[in-house]
């Protein structure tokens, strides 16, 4: 809406669309259909509407509208197309990119799903490497005249590995290839991801955007050309809507995001700081940490750690469940991003299903607890944590 408005004044004011009775607070327009006038404007909507002119939710709807604006408006891309979940916008921005015989290279340090995404568009005769990302080389070995996309979390659930946008991009659009960005884990607080050269960005809004860990929802933004055609065409036919109702619940998440992902980021921050060097731990993984592999890439793409750590238990499967079962605020669930501190034992939970071998190639191992810091008193979650692993 207003270019030369800052992230804080966006998140609370971008995108907001007022109704005839000016009402303060984002409208919930809790309606799939809309009345034409006549017949014939009936006819001229279904050739082309305008920027107020909606057809059927699955296509569009107000509230809807009002969450792309402002997510485009506060990453700084040209648009963005609302989904019913991150994955429906990580499988609709990838459907819409790549046709049999096209080929694929995305980081192997990924989110579960993400890879089985990967592994449909196998089926369908697109060719996917798989590769660690976090070393440019292999980019660069990886990436052929035919590779279509690029395909990475920024920071990689679980291990808190860091990309590099700018270098995979520069790698990438050497190739003609699209950089696709799954930035969850940054959030859009920490995401420069626009000026380091991602073509198409991807959040699951479940996460950091909701912050109360109420709804599903995600985002695909990038180049109107993209976002209102091969986009918007492909998740609109098959049914990866966001729902209004959702929308309208994220909207208000958007305006105390930078609020809570800063206090969350400065909690990590201190958690890791208190933690890092405990007799129980093997490994304290946190990008803020000065000794995290890729510290300074991180501190150079996001300007801050994060909001999650990665806290290696050296005793194991058996010790990571007597530090989660001991903790008293962090609570045990596999969301991120709320407002209430979260851990998780992904060897056992969302990483599971993958072999052990694929689990140590991607740094899980049994000791592996990932935190996602809440908003709570520093002191407090400092106490609880390092109580937990005293007792560990
Ligand atoms: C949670 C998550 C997703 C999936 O988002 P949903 O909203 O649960 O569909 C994708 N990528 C990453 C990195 C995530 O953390």
């Amino acid at each position: 809406m207003t270019k030369d408005w800052n992230t804080r004044t966006k998140l609370v004011h971008d995108g907001i669309r007022r109704s005839q009775y000016g009402e303060m607070a984002e409208a919930l327009f809790l309606t799939q259909g809309f009345v034409y006038p006549s017949a014939e404007v009936a006819e001229a909507r279904f050739i082309s509407s305008g920027p107020d002119e909606f057809i059927y939710a699955r296509y569009g709807n107000p509230t809807t509208r009002m969450f792309e604006d402002r997510m485009a408006a506060i990453e700084g891309t040209e648009d963005g197309f609302a989904c019913a979940s991150g994955m429906a916008a990580i499988n609709g921005a990838l459907m819409a990119l790549v046709k049999p015989g096209d080929h694929v290279v995305a980081a192997r340090q990924m989110f579960g799903s993400c890879l089985h995404v990967l592994k449909v568009l196998a089926t369908f005769g697109v060719e996917v490497t798989l590769i660690d990302g976090a070393d440019l080389a292999n980019w660069r070995a990886a990436v052929r005249p035919e590779t279509k996309v690029c395909f990475f979390e920024s920071v990689s659930n679980p291990g808190l590995e860091v990309i590099d946008i700018k270098g995979v991009a520069g790698i990438a659009h050497a190739v003609g290839a699209v950089v696709v960005v799954d930035n969850a884990f940054a959030s859009p607080i920490f995401s420069r991801a626009v000026a380091l050269g991602a073509d198409v960005i991807v959040y699951s809004a479940t996460k950091h955007i909701d912050g109360g860990g109420r709804v599903l929802g995600g985002i695909v933004l990038g180049t109107r050309e993209f976002i209102r055609g091969p986009l918007e065409t492909y998740v609109k036919h098959t049914g990866g809507a966001m729902s209004p109702f959702h929308a309208w619940i994220l909207l208000s998440g958007l305006q105390t995001l930078d609020l809570r992902v800063r206090a969350q980021a400065a909690n990590a921050a201190a958690v890791a700081a208190a933690v890092v060097g405990h007799a129980k731990l093997a490994r304290t993984i946190y990008p803020g940490l000065a000794d995290h592999p890729q510290h300074a890439l991180a501190m150079a793409q996001m300007g801050a750690g994060g909001t999650l750590l990665c806290l290696d238990l050296a005793g194991g499967k058996a010790a990571a469940f007597r530090f989660l079962d001991a903790m008293k605020i962090v609570s045990i669930s596999n969301n991120l991003g709320d407002a209430k501190s979260i851990a998780t034992h992904p060897a056992t939970t969302t990483h599971k299903n993958l072999s052990a071998e694929d689990r140590a190639t991607i740094g899980i191992t049994e000791g592996l607890v990932r935190i996602s810091m809440g908003i709570e008193d520093t002191a407090d979650l400092v106490a609880d944590i390092r109580g937990a692993l005293d007792a560990a």
